[in-house]
């Protein structure tokens, strides 16, 4: 995302159609957060996974049987001994999981890290054309970090705010343990008003007055109260916010602001249709017109079902099924099925292929961009690389696919020169792994209360 790309924000030409059905919020937050915090979850998951394979015949073997029992024995371990996860560490549980569980927690690694390293790779060129990053970096674009925002290995905005996007779902959850749940919706509008107060503005919202706020271990980070080419869209909008947390915005933006960091959603929904909810209600309380809600949608739902080890092309599949029978969808399954069929065909993966789908600067086309990259890729750096050396929105869409390759090759895939150098690792291995135990049932919510206050 960046400031000053026109097409995303700007009211979009054309609507989709009618607006997307809203579900119930209050419902889903009770969902989610009794789900999410019920030990065993990861066990729960590959049972369903489990019947499901049952049903398809899918042999994956990590999706089923053997799943459910590592993750039960995970669970068991976890809550014998809940202290060290509480501090919210990374290496303190790791010598106590299995082979499965660490897989699994590397995964969760992957995806975020996985998505900083791509966002960092676009960051010094995400307003610079093809021609334009051939001059400075040569025929072959980027490589490599080159220096943005004062250093090599910056983030921008996309990372920033998928990390409030996982603070926001761990703090629902930590609230059900001793409030009324939150819904997660609400609780997400609440962490990107956190996110805003980083950008340097103090939002009007109801319930953003007091002193207190903003509270919790993420805003107090000071390195994240930097501008890195936030969206217009999402600082209006949030600006904008006066009511109840979770409203939609009054806007007709589909910028890639939503597409871009709703991936956490994925790697801990209770199930894919969930995802797709949560992540449109997500994208919603910023981008009002329905593409950017359904692409948001569809992309945490790609995450889900890439978080329950399904191939990416029957990911992909399956989310375009879905997606199909919601209102407003034409846009987003045009942008689905082009990069498909790119990816099928005989062009070779080269800037001007991803070009022929789009800038990535409105959320379909950055969904589009990502998929087709993930699709071709041969490996995480030949993917990311390819995401990020384009005349369009380069750290979103290298974001968006590092979250795709690292969630599917994993955390040892990712090129240890990048991993020690990409900012804020540090606090993105400890999103990470709060996720992690969330999804395995470990989360200690009680534990948690002064990282995660409710709200
Ligand atoms: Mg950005």
């Amino acid at each position: 995302m960046g400031i000053g790309r026109a097409p995303a924000d700007t009211p979009a030409p054309e609507r989709g159609g009618a607006a997307p059905p809203r579900p119930s919020w209050a419902a889903l937050g009770a969902l989610v957060s009794a789900q999410l915090r019920t030990a065993g979850r990861l066990g729960e998951l590959g049972s369903t996974a489990a019947r499901r394979n049952d049903r398809t015949g899918d042999a994956d073997p990590l999706a089923g049987h053997e799943r459910a029992a590592g993750a039960a024995e995970l669970a068991g371990r976890l809550r014998a001994a809940p202290a060290p996860m509480a501090r919210g560490g990374v290496a303190c549980e790791v010598g106590r999981m299995g082979s499965v569980q660490r897989e699994e927690a590397d995964r969760v690694r992957g995806c975020l890290l996985g998505g900083a390293v791509g966002d960092a790779l676009g960051a010094p060129i995400e307003f610079d054309d093809l021609a334009r990053i051939q001059a400075r970096f040569g025929p072959a674009g980027v490589r490599d970090f080159a220096e943005a925002y004062g250093r090599e290995g910056a983030i921008t905005d996309d990372t920033q705010m998928t990390l409030f996007t996982a603070e926001g779902l761990l703090r629902a959850v930590a609230r059900g343990a001793h409030r009324e749940p939150a819904a997660p919706g609400s609780a997400i509008h609440h962490a990107y008003l956190r996110w805003y107060f980083t950008q340097g503005s103090r939002p009007r919202a109801v319930g953003t007055e007091g002193p207190e706020w903003p509270d919790g271990w993420l805003v107090r980070e000071a390195r994240l109260s930097s501008r890195r080419g936030p969206g217009v869209t999402c600082l209006s909008a949030l600006g904008a916010a006066t009511r109840s947390f979770g409203e939609p915005a009054r806007n007709d933006s589909k910028g890639c602001g939503t597409v871009m960091r709703v991936a956490p959603i994925g790697l801990v929904a209770a199930s894919e249709r969930l995802a797709y909810e949560l992540g449109a209600e997500a994208s919603a309380v910023t981008h009002g017109h329905p593409t950017g809600i359904v692409a948001g949608g569809a992309f945490a739902m790609l995450i889900a079902h890439l978080q329950r080890r399904l191939p990416l092309a029957e990911a992909i599949a399956r989310t375009r099924a879905f997606i199909a029978e919601r209102p407003a969808s034409g846009e987003t399954l045009r942008a689905l099925d082009a990069s498909v069929a790119l990816a099928r065909g005989d062009v070779a993966p080269a800037p001007a292929a991803v070009e022929s789908l789009g800038g990535g600067w409105v959320a379909e086309e950055a969904l589009a961009i990502a998929v087709y990259c993930a699709l071709v890729a041969r490996s995480f750096e030949h993917g990311v690389l390819l995401a990020v050396n384009h005349s369009g929105d380069s750290d979103s869409t290298g974001s968006m696919t590092g979250q795709l390759l690292g969630l599917t090759l994993g955390l040892a895939a990712i090129p240890e020169r990048w991993l020690a150098r990409v900012e804020l690792r540090d606090v993105i291995e400890t999103l990470a792994a709060d996720l992690a135990a969330l999804r395995a049932g470990a989360f200690d919510a009680s534990a948690h209360r002064e990282r995660y206050p409710g709200g």
